[in-house]
């Protein structure tokens, strides 16, 4: 049985609430943070607890807790739960506040434990679709807990049979995923957006890896740069490194997985991040 932490206290998942007047619940006012288990052990615990600062720092919401302490609750309520491979959720909400609006300082902190999910072989085989959209309403520095924009674009994703859609911001700039980073290599040089985007614990690693292998740019990345790109890939927690091989209607390439994305997948594998793949 999941055993979650809810607000300084264990509790078996179905038993796990928060108060309905918290303005996670009446607002969607909070940050959270995802990490995933590698060989069991938390992957970059201690990165995605400095992001769920910078988060609640964002949104102008005060934490009571020690980046220590959050860690310690983390791995606490990992240990508690009997999964081969995990993604822990560290989630921080705004509290119940009298006029249902203001974070008063009191803040929950929530960590749900759950198996890591498997995602499909023929991404990284094949690589898969992505689709771009306009974004409108972000603030790309936060992982705040409303994923409302998030939702509807990967769901416009899917209408497309696509696994990811690519936010484009009003000046025509490709950003990055509803859940990961952005990476294309234009002209030999592999280029990854800087502002205007989550920094990515993933992207992280691969701009450390690719600086060995190619020249890289961290700069703006014009959608109509896109179609001449030879490689795109996109980067992500859970999903480690995934080929793009279609925007929208347009083929990346020759259309598979380039050597420059296959070479870069095979260091993040020797780095053991690799993703959990089913089939
Ligand atoms: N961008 C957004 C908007 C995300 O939600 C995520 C997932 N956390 C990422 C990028 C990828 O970041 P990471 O590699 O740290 O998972």
């Amino acid at each position: 049985m999941a055993i979650y932490h809810v607000d300084g206290q264990f509790m078996p998942a179905e038993k796990a609430v928060i108060p309905v007047d918290d303005l996670a619940v009446v607002r969607g006012i909070g940050v959270f943070d995802l990490l995933r288990t590698y060989d069991g052990k938390p992957l970059f615990l201690q990165e995605h607890v400095q992001r769920l600062f910078d988060s609640a720092k964002a949104i102008k919401l005060d934490l009571p807790w020690s980046p220590d302490h959050i860690c310690r609750v983390a791995l606490e309520t990992l240990a508690r739960n009997d999964l081969e491979e995990a993604n822990i959720r560290i989630i921080v909400t705004g509290g119940s506040s009298p006029d249902f609006m203001t974070p008063q300082g009191k803040p929950r902190l929530i960590v749900l434990v759950t198996p890591l999910p498997r995602l499909p072989r023929w991404w990284y085989d094949q690589g898969v679709k992505v689709i771009t959209l306009v974004s409108e309403r972000r603030i790309p520095d936060a992982k705040s807990i409303d994923y409302l924009p998030a939702a509807m674009a990967l769901q416009k994703a899917r209408e497309a049979e696509a696994v990811e859609a690519i936010y484009i911001d009003r000046r025509g700039n490709a950003l990055e995923g509803t859940t990961s980073n952005l990476f294309a290599l234009i002209d030999g040089t592999l280029v990854t957006p800087g502002k205007g985007i989550l920094s990515g614990i993933t992207r992280k690693v691969v701009l450390a890896i690719a600086q060995g292998i190619c020249p890289v740019a961290v700069r703006d990345l014009p959608r109509k740069e896109l179609p001449k790109a030879q490689e795109v890939f996109i980067t992500g927690t859970n999903k480690g490194l995934v080929p793009v091989v279609q925007i929208d209607d347009t083929p990346v390439g020759d259309g598979r997985p380039g050597p420059l994305t296959r070479r870069i997948m095979a260091a993040l594998e020797a780095q053991m991040t690799a993703p959990r793949l089913s089939g």
